[in-house]
């Protein structure tokens, strides 16, 4: 029996972990094994191999090494940013929070989790395109507004939001801005000074780097309280002894990403752009979901008369991965709340799968994914009786 051969294009879940971060972190678990925070010489080799890290990813971002708070990854960056702020700006009396319908589930349940303790919380629409409408930022903010958390690119489409001109209008009115840029860093080139943000996050492994290790972006002179307390870890910003062979391992991977951003992002797009182009001409009844700029990675795409769980599950038996859109999600039948945010009528939002593209990824790759799936789709539809939707 020939193995199958797999094929990878669920990078917006997660990314393989590049070798080099693999070396370097193998060399800080069995070498630089002390406590960052101790005084002697294998504290401090830690804590070398630490601010090495730190200045790698504040690099990435276009910040100053001394903003970089490091934390278990986007979720937490996330939570720390919104209940940080909120904890220190709710003594002001203002207890009001703007995000978006599509955000990520670590904001959208964070929100919520504000709401509970009496915050006022507003959901700006998207249109048809995945993007926020910045008149409809400057609409809602009101005297009460504290805090605006809008994503820089989506996880299950890819759509890239206007976070400069967003954050321009909060700043107009005094409105901290936190950005979760999880699904930005590593893809497109990201400065926080042009973004015009307060606050925002990156994960590790979206970008070649370990798992459960992340950055939170913290503007000088923001004021934030600790989520998690305890020692005097990361400024007072979030105690714990570090992750340290995690936090090398995110700065390699950092190191890594910056030199060929723009060339890997043009390899990418190529490819995405030939994927979508040949599934859209090759197969009957596809549609792309979310337009306009985009990370150059990722592409989402309806079949009609497919149940997106079936064809992840036919694609993986042909050995191929991908997803029905937010990993966290998948497993259900929930329709995506990105899609459903977006208009899409509902079977759209119920057979729609996203392909995320990386390094590893080839022009043989996507053709082979392409040959497949014609005759995958073909199969799936013909066990369904329903009629072809346009
Ligand atoms: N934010 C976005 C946009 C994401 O895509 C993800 C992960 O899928 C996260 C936050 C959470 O990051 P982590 O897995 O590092 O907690």
């Amino acid at each position: 029996m020939t193995a199958v051969q797999r094929i990878y294009l669920d990078h917006n879940a997660t990314t393989p972990v590049a070798p080099l971060v693999i070396d370097r972190m193998t060399a800080v678990l069995r070498e630089d094994f002390g406590n960052p925070s101790s005084v002697h010489h294998f504290g401090q080799r830690a804590k070398a191999a630490m601010d090495e890290a730190r200045s790698q990813i504040a690099t990435l971002v276009g910040a100053e090494p001394a903003e970089i708070v490091f934390t278990s990854g986007g979720t937490e960056s996330d939570n720390l940013a919104i209940r940080g702020a909120a904890d220190v700006l709710e003594a002001s009396g203002r207890k009001h929070l703007i995000t978006t319908t599509i955000e990520h589930e670590a904001v959208l349940n964070t929100v919520k989790a504000l709401a509970r303790r009496g915050w006022t919380t507003t959901l700006l629409p998207v249109d048809q395109t995945g993007r926020v409408d910045p008149e409809a930022l400057r609409s809602a903010i009101t005297d009460d507004t504290a805090i605006v958390s809008i994503m820089h690119a989506n996880n299950e489409i890819g759509t890239i939001q206007p976070v400069a001109a967003l954050a321009a209008i909060a700043r107009e009115h005094g409105v901290l801005v936190h950005t979760d840029a999880v699904q930005s860093a590593g893809k497109i080139p990201l400065n926080v000074k042009t973004l015009g943000v307060d606050l925002l996050s990156i994960s590790g492994h979206k970008i070649y780097g370990p798992k459960g290790v992340g950055a939170l972006w913290i503007r000088r002179g923001v004021r934030l309280a600790a989520v998690m307390t305890g020692g005097k870890h990361e400024r007072n910003r979030r105690a714990g002894t570090e992750n340290v062979a995690g936090i090398v391992g995110f700065g390699v991977a950092a190191g890594l990403a910056i030199p060929t951003l723009t060339a890997d992002g043009n390899r990418l797009a190529a490819l995405r752009d030939r994927l979508e182009q040949r599934v859209l001409r090759e197969v009957p009844g596809t549609a792309v979901n979310g337009s306009g700029p985009r990370v150059p990675n990722t592409t989402n795409i309806s079949f009609d008369r497919v149940e997106a769980e079936s064809l992840l599950i036919a694609l993986d038996l042909e050995g191929v991965a991908v997803s029905t859109g937010s990993a966290c999600s998948s497993g259900t039948l929930e329709p995506s709340h990105v899609l459903k945010a977006m208009g899409l009528a509902t079977h759209r939002t119920q057979n729609s799968i996203r392909f995320s593209l990386g390094a590893s990824n080839t022009e043989t790759d996507i053709d082979h994914v392409v040959q497949i799936l014609p005759r995958v789709v073909e199969k799936l539809r013909s066990l369904t009786r329903a009629p072809m939707r346009a």
